[in-house]
Formats: structure tokens, C-alpha cells, sequence
């Protein structure tokens, strides 16, 4: 793969407000470096460069993690950018973008159409054509106006051919705007492709409510329902959640019987159109005589990730008089974040009784419901 981006988060921008670098803010549930990165997670893109400040330490650490490769900071955008150019010296790479990590929304369509602008052209870049009309002002009173004919408002990611921009970087004498104007000074010629309204680069407070609606408004959010029902029969202790809990009689099942597990994975799997887990892991079949319910809860989880999605959160209810949940709850809570690998505060287990009412009231069995919220961005 000889295609890479940059993403410049080196700059200490706290004119957005929130007293923290704007690309560390939240932003509808994420930060918004990860609303960005995940914008070039795109197949065509094979490295992507992460371009930090020095001093922000917690973001190195983390993402040292994952297969970013991370470069320093410079002492302006422009040194940012060469040490992101220098730390993809050797691989092989023909093109780069270059993105303002404080441009979260852009769409993966723009970034295509830089990438395909680049197979006719050194350099291709997102403009928008101005359409209101431009005055100049001074002191709060217009002074003139100006044509906007043939002009354009610059957005990123603005991409090259790698070799040509490292060369127009380093003939460069610095105090450039963006990396278009870079190049052009080196006699490149740079397209413009369409660009997107939505492309805003986040840079005053109200930025981030703008930027926060258009996040909303491509993300994918799906509910799933689930409900079971398990029989008591003897034993002397019932599985919910994961928690073994001492009774005085067991659950009937064909697996271990965890009707609470069981209705959080038929949840996970109705939210996804997936059928339930009797489709997955069929009763017919002996291998899941016995089996523990995290296998069928794992399944669902890794469909959900495999899908796209990311587990937004979980409640469940266990429907019972005995035996009782609340000294419990909070065991099964951590237990199933444990096997879904989120944290506990996105999962919810409580109970109720039926005020003695119907099978549960009078002890033959327990009831679970579920509710599974998803989210893909
Ligand atoms: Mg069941």
C-alpha cells in the first residue's frame, strides 16, 4: 500500500474553549481525534501518520497501542507536517494527504475524490466556491466589497505526491497558509475537488454543536429487544449474567440456563436483523448442551464489531421473587462488561419482582428482558 495521511494535532487551539487542545474535547460521544481518524480508516489508505504535540503525553501513550505511526510536533503547522512527511521516509509512499484533525466531518467521499484527483495531478485539494457576497470592513462598518468570482474557500485534506511535497516542503521559506500554497511554490499544480459545507474546521465554541449535528446525522443507531424465560427444576444454585447465585433449585436449560445472558445476546442479534440465538447455535445441536452463555454473548459481540457497530450501552432486567438480584447486581454488571470488553458504566442489570403475580410470582421459572442500543458512525 503506498498511500498514507497526516493528521496534524499538534496545536494547542484552545480558542474552541473546554481549557483542553480542541482535538481532545468530546465531540457527539468521542473525541475529536477519533472522529477524524476514523474518517481516513478507509481501504485505499495504508499508513496513517498522527502528528502530536511534545507535551501531550496521555495521547502518546495511547495511541503507541495502535498501528499509527506517531511524529512530534514542529514549531509551526508547516514543521509538523515535514516531521509527518519524514516519519513515512522509506515506505514506499506515492501519495499523501495532509488533514487538520480540527476537521472531523469530513466525509470519506471527499477523501476519495483527493485521492482520485492525484492519479492526473501533482496535487488536489477540497475548495468551495464562495457564494455570499465578500465586503472588507473596519471598525464594524463595510468599507468595500470584493468580486468572489474564481474564489475559493480551502478545505483539507489536501493531498500530493509524496517525493513532490517532501521536495516543496523543504525549498519552502516558511509562513505558508496551507500546504497547497507549498506546493504551488514549488510549480506543482494542485485540482481542486469539491468540497463539502459540512467540512467545517472546528475553531470557535459553537464549532462543536454545528460539527455535532452532522456526526448525528450520518450515524447509524440500531435497538435491539430481547426476553427469555428459563423454568426452575432442581439444583441448588441458578447462572444470571454470568454470576453463579446460590438458591435452593437451578434453572432448566439446554445451556447453563442464563436467561439474563441470553436475553442481552438475542438483543445484540435483533438489533442487527440477526435472529436470535437459537439461529447461531441451534438446541438440536449437542456441542452447546451445557454450554456457557458467554460463548453465544461473545458471537454477538464480535457480529456487532464485525458489522461496524460499537455496543452503546445494555439494560437488563431479570423478572423474579427469588433469588434476590440486588446484592448481586453489581457482580453481573462487571462480569458481562468483562466478556462484551466495555466498560461497566454501558451496562445496566437490575431486577424486579411480579408482586407474586403469574409464573414468576409464584416461582416456576425467571424472566429477562433486554434492551441493546448500537451505534455506527
Ligand atoms: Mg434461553
Amino acid at each position: 500500500m503506498t498511500t498514507a495521511a497526516i493528521i496534524v494535532a499538534a496545536g494547542r487551539g484552545t480558542r474552541a474553549g473546554g481549557g483542553v487542545p480542541k482535538q481532545w474535547r468530546p465531540l457527539a460521544g468521542r473525541r475529536v481525534a477519533d472522529w477524524t481518524l476514523e474518517r481516513f480508516a478507509i481501504p485505499q489508505i495504508g499508513h496513517v501518520v498522527l502528528v502530536l504535540h511534545p507535551e501531550d503525553r496521555d495521547a502518546w501513550k495511547e495511541f503507541a497501542q495502535t498501528p499509527l505511526i506517531l511524529a512530534p510536533g514542529g514549531d509551526d503547522r508547516a514543521g509538523s507536517v515535514q516531521n509527518g512527511l519524514a516519519a513515512l521516509d522509506g515506505l514506499g509512499i506515492t501519495k499523501v494527504l495532509i488533514h487538520d484533525v480540527a476537521r472531523p466531518c469530513v466525509s470519506k467521499d471527499t477523501i476519495r475524490a483527493v485521492l482520485d484527483a492525484l492519479d492526473s495531478h501533482p496535487g488536489a485539494a477540497p475548495g468551495l466556491a464562495v457564494t455570499d457576497a465578500l465586503w472588507t470592513g473596519a471598525e464594524g462598518m463595510v468599507t468595500g466589497t470584493r468580486d468572489r468570482d474564481g474564489l475559493f474557500a480551502a478545505q483539507t485534506p489536501q493531498g500530493f505526491r509524496y517525493d513532490a511535497i517532501v521536495a516543496a516542503h523543504a525549498a519552502h521559506p516558511g509562513a505558508a497558509a496551507d500546504d497547497v500554497e507549498v506546493a504551488r511554490a514549488a510549480g506543482l499544480t494542485v485540482a481542486i475537488v469539491p468540497g463539502d459545507p459540512d467540512n467545517l474546521k472546528i475553531t470557535r465554541a459553537e464549532d462543536f454543536a454545528r460539527a455535532e449535528r452532522i456526526l448525528r446525522q450520518d450515524m447509524d443507531v440500531r435497538l435491539g429487544n430481547g426476553y427469555d424465560v428459563h423454568r426452575f427444576g432442581p439444583g441448588d444454585h441458578v447462572i444470571l449474567c454470568g454470576i453463579k447465585v446460590p438458591h435452593d433449585r437451578g434453572l432448566q436449560g439446554h445451556s447453563d440456563a442464563d436467561v439474563g445472558m441470553h436475553a442481552v445476546t438475542d438483543a445484540l442479534y435483533g438489533a442487527l436483523a440477526e435472529g436470535d440465538i437459537g439461529r447461531h447455535f441451534p438446541p438440536s445441536d449437542p456441542q452447546w448442551k451445557g454450554a456457557a452463555s458467554e460463548i453465544f454473548l461473545r458471537h454477538a459481540v464480535d457480529l456487532v464489531r464485525a458489522r461496524g457497530f460499537t455496543v452503546s450501552n445494555i439494560d437488563c432486567t431479570l423478572v423474579c421473587e427469588y433469588p434476590k438480584i440486588g446484592p448481586h447486581a453489581i457482580a453481573m454488571q462487571r462480569e458481562m462488561a468483562r466478556i462484551m470488553r466495555l466498560e461497566a458504566t454501558r451496562i445496566s442489570v437490575k431486577a424486579t419482582t411480579s408482586e407474586r403475580l403469574g409464573f414468576t410470582g409464584r416461582g416456576e421459572g425467571i424472566a429477562a428482558l433486554a434492551t441493546a442500543c448500537l451505534v455506527k458512525p
